[in-house]
């Protein structure tokens, strides 16, 4: 292995063996048995830090708020004999003061674990040296002429129902085809949307071109449900329940099965505001989707004064819940509670078929991930539902 990962921990023996460890995985490493010197110590992007939480001249956290203040580019391993709950929110605090907190370790740190968290903090290494190296900053104009251009596509992404493995329904993510780069990910553009007025014409073209896309399958008797993501200044416009059922009338699919997905964080901006749109939404028959549950700030109150009809558990849950107790014991709460409040229950981020079993073993309604499948165009997608490659699946992991 390629980099320099630095080890800051008091104790000499402990610092000594994760040397070892590291060796054997073939990683140079630095120790610092001060976290003085280790301050002292000029960090560079590429950087690997583990880092003990528990020292006794400075504790971990503050290391990590004296790390904040110099904006700190490397990646950060937190290591502590504490319970994961304190590693947990040890980590959360790192984030959020900005710093790239990839993973937390607990002592006695076992090598498979190490290996593990190194390989995926390698990868963010690589994917973020890959994004920054080869794109530039893309301005406010250059997306208005996307826009303009119809440089935005959308990709379908699959929905299962555990039940028969049949296709429920699509969600559509968007994607910037551009002339240079090729396929851009929302990641690259939808805050850039988001922090410019240009979100609400972007969320009108997506509108656009799934009203146009459903119109396109419905000719041919396909007629999955569409959902899209709807950002938090289209729901703070009063004028959005008006807008999407006029779009629906002038292309004659007043019918038309459209899920809204909003995160959770969404709602945290102007309550009122929210709440109207929303109630009045699902008053003119959309479905509402709160989406990425579990990442947001939501209280219990707020989910059962919004009329939503579907909850979608976060990835980062459902990823992890095979080899997890917490995330599992997440997942299952969210489930229960989903069908407590009357709602229709999506995990998100399904990758394989040991996650797809305990999904069916906890009564999940649908499934979405890239086990089935992967965003893709519109045609990859007609075909994907006509070949019945889910329904097997479900008949081997989900039997009633
Ligand atoms: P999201 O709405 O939570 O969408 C799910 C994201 O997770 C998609 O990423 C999808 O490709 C990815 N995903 C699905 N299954 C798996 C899996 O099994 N493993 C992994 N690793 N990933 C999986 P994508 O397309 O990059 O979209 C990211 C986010 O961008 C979306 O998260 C959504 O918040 C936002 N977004 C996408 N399209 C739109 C849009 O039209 N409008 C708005 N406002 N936001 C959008
Ligand atoms: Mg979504
Ligand atoms: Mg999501």
């Amino acid at each position: 292995m390629e980099r320099n990962i630095i080890i800051v921990d008091d104790d000499v023996q402990t610092s000594q063996l994760i040397q070892v460890m590291l060796q054997v995985l073939g990683c140079e490493s630095t120790v610092f048995n001060h976290p003085k010197d280790f301050l002292q110590h000029t960090l560079e992007a590429g950087d690997v830090v583990l880092l003990d939480l528990v020292m006794p001249e400075i504790d971990g956290i503050e290391v990590l708020r004296t790390l904040a203040k110099t904006n700190c580019p490397a990646k950060l391993i937190l290591l502590s004999g504490y319970d994961k709950a304190v590693l947990h929110s040890a980590e959360e605090l790192g984030r959020a003061h900005d710093l790239n907190v990839v993973a937390s370790l607990r002592k006695p740190i076992q090598m498979r674990d190490l290996q593990r968290v190194l390989i995926s903090g390698r990868r963010l290494l690589v994917c973020e040296q890959t994004k920054t190296s080869r794109l530039p900053q893309f301005t406010k104009t250059q997306f208005e002429f996307a826009l303009r251009n119809q440089q935005i596509e959308l990709h379908y992404q699959p929905q299962v129902d555990l039940s028969n493995g049949l296709l429920v329904g699509v969600e559509a993510l968007a994607r910037w085809n551009h002339p240079d780069y090729g396929l851009l990910m929302p990641a690259q553009f939808i805050t850039l949307a988001e922090q410019s007025d240009l979100i609400i014409p972007f969320t009108a073209e997506v509108v656009r071109l799934a009203i146009d896309q459903s119109q396109r399958w419905n000719a041919k008797g396909f007629c999955p449900r569409m959902s899209l993501n709807i950002s938090a200044d289209n729901i703070t416009s009063l004028a959005l329940p008006e807008q999407l059922s006029e779009m629906l009338a002038s292309k004659e699919m007043s019918g038309m099965n459209l899920m809204l997905e909003v995160t959770e964080s969404t709602l945290m901006g102007e309550l009122l505001t929210s709440l109207d749109t929303l109630t009045r939404l699902r008053m003119k028959g959309f479905g509402l989707s709160i989406d990425d549950f579990g990442t947001g700030y939501s209280s219990l109150s707020q989910l059962h004064r919004v009329p939503f009809n579907e909850l979608k558990i976060d990835q980062s849950f459902v990823q992890t819940m095979e080899r997890d107790a917490d995330s599992r014991a997440i997942v299952k709460t969210c489930i229960r509670l989903g069908h407590e409040l009357g709602m229709e229950v999506v995990a998100e981020g399904v990758e394989n078929e040991a996650i797809l079993s305990i999904l069916s073993d906890f009564k999940c309604d649908i499934a979405q991930g890239f086990l089935f499948g992967k965003a893709m165009p519109a045609d990859e997608l007609h075909q994907w539902a006509e070949n019945g490659k889910s329904a097997a699946l479900i008949s081997r992991h989900c039997v009633a």
